[in-house]
C-alpha cells in the first residue's frame, strides 16, 4: 500500500527543524530511521501533511562521553550502539539491548530516539532506559527540557513529547565498580519485538550486599515500567539464588498485564517472573557477586 501524499522537508539544522515543527506541529511527523513511521504511513494509520526528515542534522548522530556518563544523540542508530566500544566499556547494557532489536536491516536504519519516541509497549530500549534511570532531552523552538525515563512513557505509542518537540539526546550513567547489568527477552518470533523484556542493574558493596537494584520491564504492560517491588526486595540482600527468585516473583505485582494474540496476561506474568530472575542472575554474576 502507498502512503497518502505528503510534502518532504529535510532541515539542515536542529534550529531549522524546531522552527518548522513549531509552525506545523499538528500537520507534521518527524522521520528518523523510518522503521516504524513508514509502515504507519503505508497503512495510512498516519497521514501527515509534512514529513520532517532529521537525517541531515549531524549533531544528533553522536555518542559522547560526559562527566560520569554518556550522551547519545537521538539519531544514533541501533547498530552504532551495538558496536560502540565506548558504551561496551562504560554502559554495556545498551549494546546488549541494541543487539536484541529486530534484525540487521532494522538495526541499520532504526534509531534510539525513534524507538523511544515511538513508545511501542514491546520495544526493547525502554526497559534499558528505565533501568539506567536515563534523562531524555527534548527541544522545541521555544524551550529545552529534560524528561526522566520514568516520566517519558505515557501510554501505548504515546510519549511525554509535545508535538512541536524533538527528542535530541539521551543521557545515561557510566556503570560503576561491582555493578553488573543484563537484558534478556522472550521475543515474538516474526518481528523480534518483546513479549517480555527485562533489563536489570545490580550494584554490590565490598561485603557483597546489594546497594542498588534497578529493573526495567517491557512487553508486559501498556507502558514499560520500573519493577520497584523487585528492586526493594533485593536491596540489602546478598542476591543469592533464593533471594533473586523471591524478588523476581514480584515482577508484575500490581501491574495490569496485556493480553493479545501473542500471549495472555497470565502467561506474560509467568514469563516476567522467569525472565526477571534470569536477568538478575546474569547481572549479579557480571558484578562479580561474592
Ligand atoms: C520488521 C521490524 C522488526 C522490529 N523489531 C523490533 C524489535 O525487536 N525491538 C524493538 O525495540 N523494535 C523493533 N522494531 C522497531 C525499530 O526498533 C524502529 O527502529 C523503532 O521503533 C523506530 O525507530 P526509527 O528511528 O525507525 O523511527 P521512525 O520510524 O522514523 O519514527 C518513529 C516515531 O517516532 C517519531 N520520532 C522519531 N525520531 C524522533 C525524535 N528525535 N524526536 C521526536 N519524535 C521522533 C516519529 O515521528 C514517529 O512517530 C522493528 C521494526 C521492524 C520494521
Amino acid at each position: 500500500m502507498f502512503p497518502a501524499n505528503f510534502d518532504y522537508v529535510c532541515p539542515a539544522s536542529l534550529a531549522e527543524a524546531a522552527q518548522f515543527l513549531n509552525q506545523h506541529s499538528e500537520d507534521a511527523k518527524i522521520l528518523a530511521g523510518g522503521q516504524s513511521l513508514i509502515p504507519l504511513l503505508k497503512l495510512r494509520l498516519a497521514a501527515p501533511q509534512f514529513v520532517v526528515d532529521l537525517g541531515r542534522i549531524a549533531e544528533l548522530k553522536v555518542i559522547r562521553e560526559t562527566n560520569g556518563g554518556f550522551e547519545i544523540g537521538s539519531l544514533v542508530r541501533h547498530v552504532d550502539i551495538e558496536r560502540s566500544h565506548l558504551l561496551a566499556r562504560g554502559c554495556p547494557l545498551l549494546p546488549e539491548t541494541a543487539a536484541e532489536v529486530g534484525d540487521m536491516q532494522v538495526r541499520n536504519r532504526g534509531t534510539l530516539g525513534g524507538s523511544l519516541a515511538h513508545a511501542d509497549p514491546a520495544g526493547d530500549f525502554p526497559a534499558a532506559i528505565l533501568a539506567l534511570d536515563a534523562e531524555l532531552t527534548a527541544a522545541s523552538a521555544i524551550a529545552q527540557r529534560t524528561i526522566s525515563a520514568q516520566d517519558f512513557f505515557v501510554g501505548i505509542l504515546t510519549s511525554a513529547l509535545y508535538p512541536n518537540e524533538i527528542l535530541t539526546s539521551i543521557r545515561v550513567p557510566k556503570l560503576g565498580p561491582r555493578t553488573g547489568s543484563a537484558y534478556v527477552k522472550m521475543s515474538q518470533q516474526a518481528s523480534g519485538f518483546a513479549i517480555v523484556g527485562v533489563a536489570a542493574i545490580l550494584t554490590f558493596d565490598e561485603k557483597g550486599k546489594v546497594t542498588e537494584a534497578r529493573v526495567g520491564i517491557t512487553g508486559v504492560a501498556s507502558v514499560p515500567y520500573r519493577a520497584k517491588k523487585v528492586e526493594a526486595a533485593l536491596r540489602g540482600t546478598a542476591a543469592s539464588a533464593k533471594e533473586i527468585a523471591a524478588a523476581a516473583a514480584l515482577a508484575s505485582k500490581g501491574v495490569d498485564a496485556l493480553s493479545d494474540i501473542h500471549a495472555s496476561a497470565a502467561y506474560r506474568r509467568d514469563v516476567a517472573a522467569v525472565f526477571t530472575r534470569r536477568s538478575l542472575e546474569k547481572a549479579a554474576q557480571r558484578a562479580g557477586r561474592k
